[in-house]
């Protein structure tokens, strides 16, 4: 993979262009290749947005979101514009398979493929460019930071400052993880400049809850947590007559891992969603215990050090039972 600013000279080249995400994309997926999107419209290009699976209510608003490709409905002509594409952009995820079923048309596509992505351990040899930076809060603040650095500070517009404020926030919990830098309050800060309202995407983010979703949430809170406090850990489980009986749609669930790790004390946080076709786990941290390599080691999975997810085949029982297994050999570094 070579560095992205070697991609710069490029972009003056007028392309057919394909941006990409990881599957069930969240705010900093959809804010990013949105944002990515409208700007790489502005310099002549292409542009196509392409989620691998559906997407939450909570980012319907978002401008170009309306266009953006769902994968699994439309995967003949999604496949025809992978096919056809001059450049695929990958944002905010780091190994091909988190973009599910459309992992075979990205290997087999024969052109250039750029990642932008801050997760630990990328697949870097499947890309030609790319920047990956776990340093960085969000995907949103990379991209803000390729249009500056590609010279093109003059086509930051409203739109793109509305998707790339969007996971600036919602990537940094409303900026206040430890990866809300001062780069980080410097992009807030341009973007109220271009006249940004950022009390609205707040809203449209986080005050749409249905009657249904706050019952689920009541129900998770009262009924699904178990606390281990010799390990300083929090367990949520989640079973399917849960999910069915809430009627609880895609995104609906994000957020319940982080009211764990608000319990005084709780350093690891984990929630097991029964999912249909797996058993999703999420997984959350506060400071030391890295919850990235605890994911890669037992569930298939990854992220950053404080916040990583998973997934499994094995049943809802099994699968937590691994887990509290696995538990005992973590006493000393939960401790
Ligand atoms: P979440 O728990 O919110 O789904 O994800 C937390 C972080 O871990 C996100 O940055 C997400 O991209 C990453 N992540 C979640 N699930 C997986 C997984 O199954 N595999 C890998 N490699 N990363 C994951
Ligand atoms: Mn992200």
């Amino acid at each position: 993979m070579r560095p992205i600013k070697e991609f710069f000279p490029l972009l003056s080249n007028v392309q057919k262009v394909v941006i990409t995400m990881h599957q069930k994309p969240d705010g900093d997926a959809m804010g990013s290749t949105l944002g990515l999107f409208h700007f790489l419209k502005q310099l002549g290009h292409d542009v196509k947005v392409i989620s691998p699976t559906n997407w939450a209510d909570f980012l319907k608003w978002m401008p170009g979101a309306d266009e953006v490709l769902d994968y699994e409905k439309d995967k003949i002509s999604a496949d025809k514009l992978i096919e056809e594409a001059g450049w695929i952009f990958c944002l905010d995820f780091n190994v091909l398979h988190r973009t599910k079923t459309m992992e075979t048309s990205l290997l087999n596509a024969r052109c250039t493929k750029i990642l932008i992505d801050h997760h630990e351990q990328p697949q870097t040899e499947v890309f030609n460019f790319g920047v990956s930076n776990t340093n960085k809060s969000s995907t949103c603040e990379m991209v803000y930071d390729f249009i500056i650095d590609s010279g093109n500070t003059d086509k930051i517009n409203l739109a793109i400052a509305t998707c790339l404020y969007t996971g600036l926030m919602t990537d940094t919990g409303s900026f206040r993880f430890p990866s809300t830098t001062a780069s980080v309050h410097r992009a807030v800060a341009f973007f109220k400049d271009l006249g940004l309202n950022h009390s609205i995407i707040h809203e449209n983010i986080y005050d749409c809850n249905t009657e249904s979703r706050i019952r689920f949430l009541g129900n998770s809170l009262t009924n699904r947590i178990e606390v281990f406090y010799e390990f300083n850990t929090a367990l949520m489980v989640i079973p399917k007559s849960d999910l069915i009986k809430f009627k609880v749609k895609t995104g609906e669930t994000e957020g319940l891992v982080n009211y764990m790790l608000s319990i005084i004390g709780i350093k690891f946080a984990a929630i097991a969603i029964d999912r249909d076709e797996e058993r999703k786990w999420s997984f959350r941290s506060k400071g030391d215990f890295d919850v990235n390599i605890f994911a890669r080691k037992h569930f298939n999975g990854g992220g950053h050090k404080n916040a990583a997810g998973g997934n499994t085949k094995d049943s809802l029982q099994e699968t937590t039972e691994k887990f509290k297994a696995i538990l005992l050999d973590y006493e000393r570094a939960l401790n």
